[in-house]
């Protein structure tokens, strides 16, 4: 039986999208389901918007959502002179051509053709036909190479996603798949040229014996020219038996409007939910439930995604994102993570905002484990445990409601039990304010908001005896003494 291999190939000309990332992890799952191979492709032929800093900010990502890949990152930028090899395999075929139009060529020929009412395409100036004279090749242009469309018929495939498909081949323009590389090139791409992405598509699916790919609908409309060039690769001998993949379009995201999911519409990369304080447990759960669906399972293991991910059972229609329900699934998952590991985030989340004095793991992980019930993001959690480390500002209004003339007294005596202390721990602390209440005829709903206020700065805490005991000692009693 054919190994099952999947690929994910982003492009390095910006962060790693979430749609990107869903793809990715349906195409990693599906491979880990089938005991299968996971491919990780830089498609980095725009030279122009490809960067390095964009290759790590993938590599990062990948890292983050865990989504281990057997193979890669394979960069096409260094298979230029296979691509270039099956091109000329091509046109020695017949299968594809040089082209000498230039831009302004292309452009008018586009003008009189919207001038006529058509839809604008290639017309096949170049093509070679039997008993057609080409004109000369022009001096000072260098040609780019042409794919010749096969003339009639339609192109079918069976879409993982979407079912049956067939378009018509006369949709089908004479594509460009190789250019002379941007002046100034050096190495390899002045040598060879620079593939356009339908044709390194085809070539490194069919050299990396990817046999699914699954990716975002958006390329629906490319997959007849690949499975075309596919096809005429095969026939010209260079694509080393590998077979036709089976190819699955996810529909895409829509944001929270109905829109497509876009940068002015909120973030759209993985990275930026990391640093908002998601876990990539939460995130793979959410990207997945995105568009596919087993049973009424909302809350699964990534063993649980492999174990369950056969293809089937992804949705046809576009998935709207939904921050609300991304919090939730993100809650639940703060609520089961390790306290030492929240520690480690924490102690990141402080450094990114320069809060220094962090450095005690064993006192976050302590933090962690009282505010995490109560929170969304590990980001929610430091917004709560940083006022362990930076002056608080309670509201005027907090302050009259709270540390009112019938508490103060009661606030003077607790800090002073506090102060003599001989352990500084909740039950000790607890024990103090309960001789407090009974000394002043306070109820704990008094006294408790009161300590809130000024120690925390907010009316509302977990339990103020476990609060207070995270707390060094001198700063609940310099805190309260501002009664
Ligand atoms: N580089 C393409 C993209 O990022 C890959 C599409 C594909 O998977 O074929 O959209």
């Amino acid at each position: 039986m054919t190994k099952i291999r999947t690929r994910i190939a982003p492009s390095p000309t910006g962060f790693l999208h979430l749609g990107t990332a869903r793809t990715a992890l349906y195409s990693w799952a599906f491979a880990r389901h089938h005991g299968g191979e996971f491919v990780l492709r830089i498609e980095d032929t725009d030279v122009a918007r490809s960067t390095g800093e964009s290759v790590q900010q993938i590599l990062d990502a990948m890292h983050w959502l865990g989504l281990d890949y057997d193979e890669g990152p394979v960069f096409q930028m260094h298979r230029l002179a296979r691509y270039h090899d099956v091109a000329e395999r091509l046109i020695a075929a017949g299968a594809a051509y040089r082209c000498w139009c230039t831009p302004q060529e292309l452009d008018a020929m586009r003008e009189v053709q919207r001038a006529r009412g058509e839809k604008t395409r290639y017309d096949g100036r170049w093509r070679p036909a039997p008993g057609k004279v080409l004109p000369a090749p022009p001096a000072g242009v260098q040609p780019v190479v042409r794919f010749a469309n096969p003339p009639g018929g339609e192109v079918r495939w069976n879409d993982l996603v979407k079912g049956p498909i067939a378009i018509s081949n006369e949709e089908i323009d004479d594509l460009i798949i190789l250019r002379p590389a941007p002046p100034g090139s050096e190495g390899d791409a002045a040598a060879f040229g620079v593939p356009t992405y339908n044709f390194a598509v085809v070539v490194d699916d069919m050299d990396m014996r990817i046999t699914h790919v699954y990716r975002g609908d958006e390329h629906i409309n490319n997959t007849p020219w690949q499975i075309n060039l596919w096809r005429a690769i095969a026939a010209s001998g260079g694509g080393g038996g590998a077979e036709l993949p089976q190819y699955g379009h996810c529909p895409i995201i829509l944001g929270e409007d109905g829109l497509k999911l876009s940068k002015r519409r909120g973030a759209v990369s993985v990275m930026a939910y990391q640093e908002a304080g998601y876990l990539p447990e939460a995130m793979l759960n959410y990207l997945a439930r995105l568009g596919w669906s087993h049973g009424d399972d909302e809350l699964f293991s990534r063993e649980q995604m492999v174990q369950w991910f056969d293809g089937s059972h992804l949705a046809r229609s576009p998935a709207q994102w939904d921050p609300a329900k991304l919090a939730w699934v993100n809650a639940h998952y703060l609520k089961q993570a390790d306290d030492a590991r929240l520690a480690t985030l924490l102690a990141a989340e402080f450094a990114r905002r320069g809060v220094p004095g962090t450095g005690d793991a064993a006192l976050l992980a302590r933090a962690a484990a009282l505010f995490k019930d109560r929170c969304s993001t590990v980001v929610e959690i430091a917004d709560w445990v940083a006022m362990l480390f930076v002056a608080v500002q309670p509201s005027a209004e907090d302050v009259a409601a709270h540390v009112t003339e019938a508490v103060r007294p009661g606030l003077r005596m607790l800090r002073e039990k506090l102060a003599s202390l001989s352990g500084w721990d909740k039950a000790a602390i607890a024990q103090a304010m309960k001789e407090t209440l009974a000394a002043h005829r306070l109820k704990m709903p008094q006294l408790a908001p009161a300590v809130r206020v000024l120690v925390c700065g907010r009316a509302q805490t977990p339990s103020i005896d476990a609060v207070l005991a995270l707390f060094p000692r001198d700063t609940v009693l310099r805190r309260l003494a501002a009664a």
